[in-house]
């Protein structure tokens, strides 16, 4: 997969070349790559932003510079088009099911708003997702840019080197999941739970998703009206 970034603070993406999703670059199996919005502008300010119409506080990102970081990151053949992904709070929540999704895309393309945000002709013109991260603003997309990227990633074949961990992951089945433990077996008095050293692989599995579907209750109790449950699910449900 192919991503580039637009952004006007490219090192706010140094994390990318960190940890997991930088690995995943040095591998080849992601290909990254994050341009300054203000070799798109033409002005001795290299100006991206003006006052916005209709009045208001702050400022809006000007439609000239990101229609033609666009033109120029995109390559103009209208076959192999990215699709273009603006992070914002008033966007589509993100949820693993969307990463799934972005990761079966061959290029990616993630526009950085800041200020007020970016003048609403650039998305209507470009974007095909606008996403929000969560019920919260933050001062610019960058950080949004960085959950997205790693959440996709790690999904793309081969990144992750056992695939049960993302399997099993929160989510997955749309459950939480529940605590995990390595050793010592006892530590500060606290007790690993005796299943999981029982070697019973068909009870610990049951042992999980009980768990999962309990904290899933406490702390997400939606989720579950989402799933299919089993008789056996309801049974530790109904507790
Ligand atoms: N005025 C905008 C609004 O209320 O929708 C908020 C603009 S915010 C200060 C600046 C930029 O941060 C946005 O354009 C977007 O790129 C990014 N951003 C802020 N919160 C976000 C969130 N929860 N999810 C995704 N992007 C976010």
């Amino acid at each position: 997969m192919r991503i580039d970034v637009l952004t006007i603070f490219p090192d706010y993406l140094r994390p990318l070349e960190l940890a997991l999703v930088g690995r995943a670059a040095a591998r080849d199996l992601v290909d990254i790559h994050t341009h300054d919005l203000r070799q798109w502008t033409h002005d001795v300010h290299r100006t991206v932003d003006d006052a916005p119409y209709g009045g208001g506080p702050g400022m809006v990102m000007r439609p000239e510079p990101w229609d033609e970081a666009l033109r120029a990151v995109s390559g103009g053949d209208p076959t192999r088009r990215p699709r273009v992904v603006v992070p914002t709070p008033a966007g589509v929540p993100f949820t693993q099911r969307y990463a799934a999704e972005l990761a079966e895309q061959h290029w990616l393309v993630f526009c950085c708003g800041r200020y007020e945000g970016i003048d609403g002709r650039v998305v209507e013109a470009w974007a095909d997702d606008e996403i929000s991260i969560g019920d919260y603003v933050l001062a610019g997309g960058e950080a949004a840019t960085l959950v997205i990227v790693e959440a996709v990633t790690r999904l793309l074949p081969g990144v992750v080197g056992n695939v049960e961990s993302i399997t099993d992951d929160s989510f997955a089945h749309g459950l939480l999941e529940g605590a995990v433990y390595t050793r010592p077996p006892i530590w500060r008095e606290r007790e690993v739970p005796a299943i999981l050293r029982s070697g019973d692989h068909a009870a610990i599995a049951r042992w999980r998703r009980d768990e999962a579907l309990l904290r899933t209750r406490r702390r997400r109790p939606e989720l579950l009206d989402r799933i299919e449950l089993s008789a056996a699910d309801r049974a530790v449900l109904a507790n």
